[in-house]
């Protein structure tokens, strides 16, 4: 009887076996497996960093893949910026075996490995959200936005939780083979940018991926596939529920992308730019302003692409710079014109601030670069030898320089500040304009009653 009993539960447990092994193998049927042949990615354009990342997982027995934006980028033939590694290892394991890692982050855990000055960013392969969940794990709000995400869960769960077919592709160093669940490869050669399942709840499980849609399709010449460009324009109110600093973060991508004209270009057409800085839109309405901010953008994509390095705060400052001389006009009513000025740049930062949390480091240097500027008007006395040494005389210069070409000043003043910088002292002198400032007059102090001495009267 108990053997009888004990047969039928091993045949039972034999039968789950057989059916997890089944699933298992439909599980790997549904990647596609991408020879090196196929796709012919170069492994001297992967980073060494990555590329020891993942074998020091898979030597400890864990599976690991590069994934993401990096595989996508070297299958377009773009050098990637940045590599990020996913594994089956939980961030605790991984950790063990890096020396140098840490683990960061809450709402998604994640371990960075470093190696020199490099950082691999190692993520454990994501699950589903259920209801059984526990919710210091994975929770979301009314709306159906993920909050927390740190349930595990296997490669495929991985892949479907991704954002874009394109960035769903995992390369295994080791067999330099790529798994592609969602045709990735396939929409990559055909330069087309598509949702993983159905874009309106993917946008509503992180808005954020609507501006990513937009980054990603300016920076790689992508196309937005119809179904997933179709729901933005009606969803674009959701970015309003986007924590701030996460929004400044994906603006500051988008906009140090080396594509950000496009990159306005497409968020107009999506009307995704409405809400975003909150005084974009206006900006971009008024004719100079509008050409202030393409100018400025335009030279952060130049600098970019040849290689230079672009000062966030610089671009910040030319996106709000018209907002600012508005505001000024109106304190100067009330205030002399340099405390006006300062007041003004005040209640700018402070209004743009409730929706785009822009870090405090990029707002002092914004505003030293906006309260240099009227000083570029004083080109008589000691002055002009003072702010040329300043140290960000460079970056307010060159914001100097837009404002002249944008038509907001005479470009006579940019010349003379050129010819300026470059002269010789004897030049310089000769070039100082007369001083027409009224001279302050020393008031005279009063002449003090002479005191009598003691007993004199
Ligand atoms: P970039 O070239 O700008 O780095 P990327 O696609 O690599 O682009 P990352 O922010 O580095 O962007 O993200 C790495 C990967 O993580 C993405 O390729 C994608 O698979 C996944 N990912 C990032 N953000 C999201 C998101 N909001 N929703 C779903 N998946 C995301
Ligand atoms: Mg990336």
């Amino acid at each position: 009887m108990i053997k009888k009993f004990l047969n039928k539960v091993f045949k039972k447990r034999e039968q789950a076996a057989v059916a997890i092994n089944e699933a298992d193998l439909n599980l790997s049927q549904s990647a596609k497996k991408i020879p090196f042949k196929k796709h012919n990615i170069n492994q001297d354009l992967i980073s060494s960093a990555a590329l020891k990342t993942c074998e020091g997982l898979q030597n400890a027995g864990f599976d690991a893949y590069i994934v993401g934006g990096a595989v996508r980028d070297l299958l377009l033939d773009f050098k990637p910026k940045d590599f990020d590694v996913a594994t089956n290892a939980e961030p605790e394991e991984v950790n063990r075996i890096f020396r140098r890692s840490r683990i960061i982050g809450r709402r998604f855990r994640l371990v960075h490995v470093l190696w020199g000055r490099e950082t691999i960013e190692v993520s454990t392969f994501r699950g589903h959200h259920d209801n059984n969940q526990n919710k210091d794990d994975g929770s979301t709000n009314d709306t159906g936005r993920i909050l927390r995400d740190n349930i595990f869960g296997s490669l495929e769960d991985d892949a479907v939780r991704r954002d874009f077919t394109a960035n769903a592709l995992y390369y295994n160093p080791k067999t330099q083979e790529v798994l592609d669940f969602h045709n990735g490869v396939a929409d990559v050669k055909a330069r087309l940018l598509r949702m993983i399942g159905e874009p309106i709840t993917r946008y509503k499980e992180d808005p954020v991926r609507m501006l990513r849609a937009v980054r990603l399709s300016a920076k790689l010449g992508l196309k937005i596939d119809k179904g997933t460009e179709k729901p933005i324009a009606e969803l674009a109110d959701l970015l309003q529920d986007v924590p701030p600093s996460r929004l400044f973060d994906e603006m500051l991508k988008l906009f140090l992308s080396g594509h950000a004209i496009e990159s306005i270009n497409i968020l107009r057409a999506q009307h995704l730019h409405h809400g975003l800085l909150p005084l974009l839109d206006v900006v971009l309405e008024q004719p100079l302003g509008e050409k202030f901010v393409m100018l400025a953008l335009k030279n952060t994509d130049d600098r970019i692409l040849e290689g230079k390095s672009s000062n966030p705060s610089f671009l910040f400052a030319a996106l709000l710079w018209h907002e600012v001389l508005k505001a000024w006009q109106v304190h100067q009513k009330h205030a002399p014109m340099i405390p006006a000025l300062y007041n003004a740049m005040d209640e700018v930062v402070q209004l743009q601030a409730k929706k785009l949390a822009i870090h405090n480091r990029f707002v002092s240097t914004m505003k030293e670069i906006w309260a240099m500027q009227p000083r570029f008007e004083q080109r008589a006395g000691k002055r002009p030898f003072a702010l040329i040494t300043h140290p960000r005389y460079r970056a307010a210069y060159d914001f100097m320089l837009l404002r002249c070409e944008s038509g907001e000043i005479a470009t006579e003043i940019g010349e003379w500040w050129t010819t300026f910088a470059h002269a010789s002292s004897e030049k310089r002198t000769a070039m100082l304009l007369p001083d027409t400032t009224p001279k302050k007059r020393r008031k005279r102090k009063p002449k003090k009653p002479a005191v009598k001495e003691a007993g004199s009267a």
